[in-house]
């Protein structure tokens, strides 16, 4: 479904987003960490997402964390494009919706199956928040 031509802008254009982050992250982590972390944050730059990583868990930057989910997304969608599953949902096979793609370039999942793990998600956070247990995590061997 996708041409080579389409193939190469939306690549171009997830790697711009890509940069785009990069750029904030590092911005934001000037800000928040200063001249302290210089070298750390250098780091990030030349390393990369796993430098990233080791910075935010040291200084406990959640708008990190947040950036390397995006960052993350999109090599997901890059590794699809590459793989000729790009615009393909992750879950039930459907072609992800042309416009929901517009709005989300690096989307894996189609709208529905999408909605589905928000619920599933908020269920979730309701059970940590109740404490309650499904029966089917409790496990055969637990007594
Ligand atoms: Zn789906």
């Amino acid at each position: 479904m996708t041409s080579k031509k389409k193939k190469e802008a939306l690549k171009k254009m997830l790697l711009e987003k890509k940069l785009e982050i990069w750029n904030e992250v590092k911005h934001k982590l000037f800000q928040q960490l200063g001249s302290e972390y210089k070298s750390e944050i250098d780091a990030v730059l030349d390393e990369g997402d796993k430098a990233l990583s080791d910075l935010a868990a040291e200084t406990g930057l959640t708008l990190v964390d947040l950036r390397k989910d995006m960052l993350e997304k999109i090599d997901h969608a890059l590794a699809k494009l590459e793989e000729g599953t790009y615009g393909i949902c992750d879950d039930c096979g459907n072609e992800i919706n042309e416009q929901r793609l517009k709005a989300v370039p690096f989307a894996v999942y189609c709208v529905e199956c999408k909605q589905k793990r928000e619920d599933l998600e908020h269920i979730e956070r309701e059970r940590e928040r109740f404490g309650i247990t499904p029966p089917s995590e409790m496990g055969e061997e637990s007594l």
